[in-house]
């Protein structure tokens, strides 16, 4: 059958092609370790789960919400973004969605028009330059660099909407005040809207998570701030995350969500109203701290790759330039040789990278994961030469 020439032109998104095929290869008995994305091994927060367990046994009837949500959860997120981000908002300026990606894809919608430019440091998150793609936005990327300063903010094309993940996947990049500040004078003098991505804002192992929103009049500049329940309590598949916009946008968001997933799920929104009230995930964060700590140690002394213990998030970000540059090559040959799934640097716009998810298993399938990319890229490195 012919499909649309819009969905023609588009691709299935890099992480998530990476996780079905291994699902594939699973299903038809192949032992494969997964550190293409990065699917916690923790359970949603206790307290998560007991409210959830509950609604099931007081409420049984699941209505349907308001398609921005239940407003009570609003109340309540508005309270932690007073709490937690420094921003004082109203329950009409948040929008529960189905996860980021939802948000994501709204957000664009609302405040964007096709052929709109978008400002996307790479590496990048594959979902900002899809959706972008989806949505016939034309994304500008940009190398990231150590510090965001004026004068290379000065030097970009001058883009209509700017997209920010802080922290940031996959170096986890924890931007700085001065930066954030330097951001904000460079939008408000441009004219450029602004989404900021915080779904990492728990993640943090070194350094304070600042909201850009809590440093500007975060409605005149039009910045929506999107979180999700995914990443930072372990919920990836609860699907459900929020934004923060100015009133007219989250109205736009939800004319545009309203038709097609209306409210995100009843139980969802009982789960995230509870996960978002629960603060910083310290045990969590503890045990994703040895993890990193381990890989950097066994990456330590491999000269072909250059590995960096990042300051947040669940991933580590390799550079393996000295290696290769066809990172999509060195990772098929990988899943294919020795059974480990990793995401190539040209799915988040840099050759010459691999990307370890490394929260997902216990840490002897870890340790023996990392060993066998250890040995992969000995093998290759000892090929070149
Ligand atoms: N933003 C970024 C940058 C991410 O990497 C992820 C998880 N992969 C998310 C958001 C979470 O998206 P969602 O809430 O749709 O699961």
């Amino acid at each position: 059958m012919q499909l649309s020439a819009r969905i023609a032109s588009s691709r299935p998104l890099a992480t998530t092609a990476m996780h079905g095929r291994v699902e594939t290869l699973r299903n038809a008995g192949e032992a494969v370790i997964d550190f293409s994305i990065a699917i916690s091994h923790f359970p949603a927060p206790a307290a998560v789960l007991d409210a959830v367990a509950g609604a099931v046994e007081r409420e049984r009837t699941m209505p349907y919400t308001s398609v921005v949500g239940a407003l009570n959860v609003r109340e309540h997120l508005a309270a932690k973004l007073a709490k937690e981000n420094g921003v004082a908002a109203r329950p009409d300026e948040i929008i529960v969605t189905n996860g980021a990606k939802q948000a994501l894809y709204e957000a664009l919608y609302a405040i964007a028009d096709p052929g709109d430019s978008v400002l996307v440091f790479k590496p990048h998150w594959p979902a900002y330059v899809a959706t972008s793609q989806l949505l016939g936005l034309r994304p500008i990327l940009v190398d990231l660099p150590d510090e965001i300063t004026p004068a290379l903010l000065d030097s970009l094309e001058i883009p209509k909407i700017v997209i920010i993940n802080n922290p940031h996947n996959p170096t986890g990049k924890v931007y700085t005040r001065r930066e954030l500040e330097a951001l904000r004078d460079w939008v408000q003098r441009i004219g450029a809207r602004v989404i900021v991505d915080e779904s990492y804002e728990h993640l943090i192992f070194d350094g304070a998570h600042v909201t850009l929103a809590s440093l500007c009049d975060w409605r005149a500049i039009g910045v929506v701030t999107i979180f999700s329940a995914s990443q930072s309590y372990a919920m990836m598949g609860w699907r459900v995350g929020f934004a923060l916009a100015p009133a007219a946008v989250v109205n736009a968001m939800q004319t545009l969500q309203g038709p097609i997933t209306a409210a995100a799920p009843h139980l969802s929104q009982v789960a995230a109203d509870v996960a978002f009230a629960s603060g910083a995930p310290v045990a969590m964060m503890a045990d994703y701290r040895e993890r990193r700590d381990l890989v950097v140690r066994m990456f330590a002394d491999v000269p072909w790759v250059r590995m960096p213990a990042p300051d947040s998030g669940p991933y580590l970000w390799g550079d393996v330039t000295k290696l290769t540059l066809d990172t999509n090559a060195f990772a098929e040959s990988l899943l294919e040789r020795k059974k480990v799934a990793i995401m190539p640097g040209e799915a988040l716009g840099v050759p010459g990278f691999i990307r370890i998810g490394y929260i997902a298993d216990d840490v002897s399938t870890l340790r023996d994961g990392v060993s066998r990319i250890i040995e992969f890229g000995d093998a290759f490195a000892a090929r070149k030469t």
